[in-house]
């Protein structure tokens, strides 16, 4: 692929970052191309950081995005240990921690995002962790071993989901919710209701309405105190209460930054040389009508590929439709679209049986979302439909003799 430009700088050795590496060879791009991570590690997979890497022992190489010897064989550039500290497009160059400068005539930005903090006195006792990266998975296989009560602050994906993680290992799990239900915003009322049942009947004491007002320990952490005044045990603190995107270095370069990196459906910053892809990058989603910043897997390979391919001009607009997946209490969730949007939810199917449940949330008949336990084959159904904008009526979801395909009006699914 001939371009007009010959290096390429990729910030943040994540998913998106591995995927867009190999993306850039893959196009036929034969210059330079650096890969520059803050972590010392190869790019790995997060997702089984709070599943399999807790409950089944995965070795840190099986979580890699790519074997060692790839990228040796592709000519990448690895820069590991080492954040990138400046950004100027101006100059073609990003600075790295150590002073280093790397030459970049185009530059990728796909350095995700940060734990949020929580704010409270105590916070940086040994034994809070937060989860994010392979050191902290590697200390709450520890603390999972150890056998103290956990306490996990927060229900969102990554609290509820290791919250079941440790659970099904045996630890004394305590779930400090800031709403009702766990997940609540993404999986509705109803689902979120059946997930909190999940959670107490396998022994995990999730407390709704529960937020933390300090943690308490000398050399380490021995207990949480809530803002209602209770004091609970604590052998070992998780905060899972959402994420912030690294956007500094965008902003730091004057790139607009709001949320997340702006970009346009070709992963294209506000400036010309610089162009940003996963969870880090707020993209125009036509199929919502609104920008959306998408933390989710798919989403982090399928706009790193669209940003390489933008750089070559050969990039279709991204237009993702948001969807992820979870697992717990060895039950396998999927999410699509934007559920929180839907004014009305309709069920199919019961939670409880093997086949599982689907619920479909729809605003006047347009659906806007979906969430299933187990029904894969009908998530993926409707997940095609939301990139079309189909109509639903609760009837047909609910009747189960109608096929879901048939139910989603608008377009064949
Ligand atoms: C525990 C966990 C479980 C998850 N489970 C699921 C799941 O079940 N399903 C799902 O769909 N998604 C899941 N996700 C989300 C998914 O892993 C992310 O959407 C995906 O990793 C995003 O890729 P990314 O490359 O944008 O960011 P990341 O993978 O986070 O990579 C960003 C990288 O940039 C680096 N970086 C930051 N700043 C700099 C800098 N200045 N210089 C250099 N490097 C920098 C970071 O250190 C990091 O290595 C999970 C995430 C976590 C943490």
């Amino acid at each position: 692929m001939t371009s007009s430009f010959d290096s390429v700088a990729v910030v943040g050795g994540g998913l998106a970052g591995a995927r867009a590496v190999a993306a850039l060879r893959e196009e036929g791009f034969t210059g330079r191309v650096s890969l520059i991570g803050a972590e010392p590690q190869l790019p790995y997979e997060r997702p089984p950081l709070s599943k399999e890497f807790l409950s089944d022992g995965l070795s840190p190489d099986q979580l890699l995005v790519h074997p060692p010897e790839f990228y040796d064989e592709h000519r990448i550039e690895l820069h590991l240990g080492q954040p990138a500290t400046r950004l100027s497009p101006g100059d073609g160059t990003v600075e790295l921690a150590d002073g280093r400068l790397v030459r970049a005539d185009r530059v990728l930005l796909c350095t995700g995002v940060a734990p949020r903090r929580l704010g409270v006195p105590g916070e940086a006792l040994p034994g809070v962790h937060a989860l994010r990266d392979l050191p902290d998975a590697e200390a709450l296989r520890a603390v999972a071993r150890a056998g103290v009560p956990v306490v996990v602050v927060g229900e969102g994906f990554i609290g509820s989901e290791l919250a079941s993680t440790l659970a099904g290992l045996g630890a004394d799990v305590t779930l400090l919710m800031g709403g009702d239900l766990p997940m609540q915003p993404v999986l509705g009322v109803e689902a979120g209701d059946w997930l909190l049942a999940q959670h107490r009947s396998r022994g995990i004491s999730a407390r709704p309405r529960s937020p933390l007002r300090a943690i308490r320990g000398h050399d380490r952490v021995t207990a949480v105190e809530l803002a209602d005044g209770t004091v609970l045990p604590a052998g070992a603190v998780v905060i899972g209460i959402g994420s912030v995107p690294a956007a500094e270095l965008a902003a730091g370069a004057g790139i607009d930054v709001h949320d997340g990196v702006l970009v346009d459906s070709y992963s294209r910053t506000s400036n010309p040389a610089v162009y940003a892809a996963g969870d880090l990058a707020r993209f125009p989603s036509t199929a919502f009508g609104r920008a959306l910043r998408v933390e989710h897997w798919q989403n982090a390979q399928d706009q790193a590929t669209t940003a390489v391919r933008a750089m070559f001009g050969t990039a279709e607009p991204y237009d993702g439709i948001p969807w992820a997946w979870s697992e717990q209490h060895g039950r396998r969730w999927e999410i699509a679209g934007q559920p929180h949007l839907g004014t009305a939810v309709a069920r199919r199917g019961d939670p409880d049986s093997v086949d599982g449940a689907l619920w479909v949330f729809s605003d006047e008949g347009r659906v806007r979302g979906a969430v299933a336990v187990g029904r894969r084959r009908e998530l993926r159904a409707v997940l095609r439909g939301l990139a079309r904008g189909v109509t639903v009526t609760e009837h047909d979801v609910r009747d189960e003799s109608v096929d879901i395909r048939t139910a989603l009006h608008g377009a064949a699914a």
